[in-house]
């Protein structure tokens, strides 16, 4: 089936052969990049994603009980900037310990980032995390991140695991479902790895249509500057301008509040967030 690539028509095994390609690319220059793209943005979006959702204290699935225990599966989790902080709002500012936190990825590369990065947790959170290579697409079959892979893909093995039916209390993923080749396909597997009750939350860049200003000044920072801070930087022109055409690509937010509806949740209110005037979004919804 047909999909996109930017803006070349490409198939799906091409997509996710090139988006292996873009992050792996990019994996050691990631967060300088995001900072450097977002002027910090990102880390204020992530905050406020990870507050929203409150983990170790808010019901989810956990019952009359706030702080049972939960399990947290942040999907795309890439360097670990979602899962750290799951951690250490859960464990530190909540004072429950008995959430873990699963950090996926498709990508070896990233994760391979991450897993350095986490060993400045505490020894705690540490003990709670795992890192595990899957692609969203597909759950049944994951593999733990392996301490020699640094390529990817993730799912050619036959080591695997599947992540198993109603296990997951929390679902995030953050600035990673635009790069997936078939998100309705994404979106069931999150819904079947819920328990009832949980919550699936995304956090992606998104559509400043309602700010004509603020869209024409994102614009130009962004499919002029990008693409030539990522050859300054990073020395890779492409991955960044890759970055760029898929945020274009992306539905908007009321047509990916639908996609989540179509997908079996339920949302509340608009379905959505929109932050810095909508260059972020939030949607979450619950499995009935
Ligand atoms: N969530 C992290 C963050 O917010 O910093 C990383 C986001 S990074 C922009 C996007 C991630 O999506 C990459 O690590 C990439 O490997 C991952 N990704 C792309 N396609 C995927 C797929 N089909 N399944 C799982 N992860 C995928």
């Amino acid at each position: 089936r047909p999909t996109h690539f930017g803006y070349e028509t490409v198939t799906e095994a091409e997509k996710i052969e090139r988006v292996a390609g873009v992050f792996t690319s990019v994996a050691e220059s990631y967060d300088r990049m995001n900072d450097l793209m977002s002027f910090g943005w990102h880390r204020i979006w992530k905050d406020h994603f990870v507050a929203s959702l409150n983990p170790g204290f808010s019901p989810l699935t956990s019952g009359p009980d706030p702080r049972a225990p939960q399990h947290i599966l942040d999907i795309a989790g890439g360097t670990g900037d979602i899962g750290f902080r799951m951690l250490h709002t859960a464990h530190t500012l909540n004072g429950n310990p008995d959430v873990r936190v699963t950090i996926s990825d498709i990508n070896p590369a990233m994760l391979t980032v991450g897993k350095q990065r986490s060993t400045q947790l505490p020894a705690s959170q540490q003990a709670a995390l795992s890192f595990v290579e899957a692609n969203a697409e597909d759950l049944t079959r994951t593999k733990p991140l392996s301490s020699t892979s640094t390529t990817a893909t993730a799912t050619d093995s036959h080591n695997t695991s599947s992540i198993p039916s109603n296990s997951i209390d929390l679902y995030t993923v953050a600035f990673g479902i635009r790069n997936f080749s078939n998100i309705p396909a994404a979106l069931r597997e999150a819904h079947r790895v819920l328990k009832p009750g949980g919550v699936f939350a995304c956090l992606e860049f998104s559509k400043v249509d309602k700010h004509p200003l603020l869209n024409t000044l994102y614009k130009s920072w962004s499919f002029g500057a990008i693409p030539l801070i990522g050859q300054l930087v990073a020395g890779d022109r492409d991955s960044y301008q890759y970055l760029v055409e898929s945020i274009e690509r992306f539905p908007s937010q009321e047509a990916f509040r639908d996609m989540i509806v179509d997908a079996g949740f339920i949302v509340g209110g608009d379905g959505f967030e929109d932050l810095t005037g909508g260059v972020a979004a939030i949607h979450k919804g619950m499995k009935p």
